[in-house]
């Protein structure tokens, strides 16, 4: 089969790679319909060492079950399945508390001998607690939609529920990436009324205000917490969802949050280090929290908006490539001149 390798910094190749095969009675095998790249893919894409062995990339993807192990039901061949991008098997203590990405038979696609979802085909383990099944076909239009279950639209959703959004929760979103604007629609549906976008791509925070923001603030660092101060009386947001993941966000969050607010970040953080003080989170009774979304606790929830046409996450993507435009689909991820890139393989 075609999969996506990763060799170092800037070095995305498309390759032949043998195909993969069940291993484990627990195992499907899928052949990957949609694919996508995400924002969090740019970051091993700007700072991997180069090496001889390259690192399979992709964990976003919906397909069709090929092949099943003997210990696996609920599922046929012919199935279309979305994943996650964390395997689970979803019976667990975590994964009973909705917590699938601390599942201790769980991992991650593309390590640990498991492959990437940027390719042709995908080994799945724990396929039963994993895979969920969509009914419709491989046709369907909704394809898009469907497929941001798999990450951004559960990771934008699980930063409103860790921050407790509510209808009397104003928030504000940092970020206009796929993941920030998907963290619009879901305080959306949870009810807030008040949303400020912080954001500066036209495009990007024109589609948050279909989503339901309300206010959209462009500028960054000291003027852009001003902004939102002063749309908010000068009291700052309930409730901030951090989607970019680097120290100026982070600062940017405490900056902004209300005393006895709720920080969320979702964007993974670039940095170890960051201020927990007086200064910053405790002298204001702030919340800080958030993590690797378990977006399987969320499929079946926002399964049905999506199946009805009542929200249309799939809007977050612009472009749509073969497997083999993979690499060009990175660079127009990076140069931002795509907000979220598609892979029809
Ligand atoms: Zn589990």
């Amino acid at each position: 089969m075609r999969a996506t390798f990763l060799y170092g910094a800037g070095d995305v190749r498309v390759e032949t790679a043998p195909d993969p095969a069940i291993q484990q009675p627990t195992d499907a095998l899928v052949r990957i319909v949609r694919s996508c790249v995400c924002g969090s893919d740019l970051h091993p894409y700007h700072n991997l060492p180069a090496a001889e062995q390259g690192t399979p990339m992709g964990h976003e993807f919906l397909g069709v079950v090929e092949d099943l192990g003997a210990e696996v039901s609920g599922l046929r061949r012919g199935d279309l399945v979305v994943a996650p991008f964390a395997y689970s098997d979803n019976r667990c203590a975590f994964c009973r508390e909705g917590l699938h990405t601390s599942c201790p038979n769980g991992g991650f696609w593309a390590s640990g001998g498991v492959g990437g979802g940027q390719a042709e085909a995908i080994r799945v383990p724990q396929a039963q607690g994993t895979l969920v099944k969509l009914p419709v076909g491989e046709d369907s239009e909704l394809l898009p939609s469907l497929l941001t279950l798999a990450d951004v639209y559960g990771t934008g959703y699980h930063a409103a529920k860790r921050a407790h959004v509510t209808p009397r929760t104003t928030v504000a979103v940092i970020g206009d990436g796929a993941v920030g604007l998907m963290a619009v629609l879901s305080a959306r549906r949870l009810g807030a009324e008040r949303i400020i976008l912080m954001g500066r791509h036209g495009e990007r925070t024109k589609l948050g205000l279909d989503f339901g923001a309300t206010d959209v603030v462009p500028e960054r660092g000291a003027e852009g917490v001003e902004k939102v101060r002063e749309l908010t009386g000068g009291q700052g947001v309930h409730a901030v969802l951090e989607a970019v993941g680097y120290m100026n966000a982070y600062e940017t969050a405490f900056g902004i949050v209300r005393p006895g607010g709720v920080i969320s970040r979702v964007g993974v953080p670039q940095y170890e280090d960051a201020p927990i003080g007086f200064g910053s989170l405790f002298g204001s009774n702030i919340t800080l929290t958030g993590g690797p979304a378990p977006v399987r606790a969320y499929i079946e929830n926002l399964l049905p908006d999506v199946l009805s046409g009542a929200v249309e996450p799939g809007r977050v993507f612009d472009r749509t490539i073969g497997l083999e435009q993979v690499p060009d689909g990175y660079r127009a991820m990076n140069d931002r001149t795509a907000l979220k890139v598609l892979i029809q393989p």
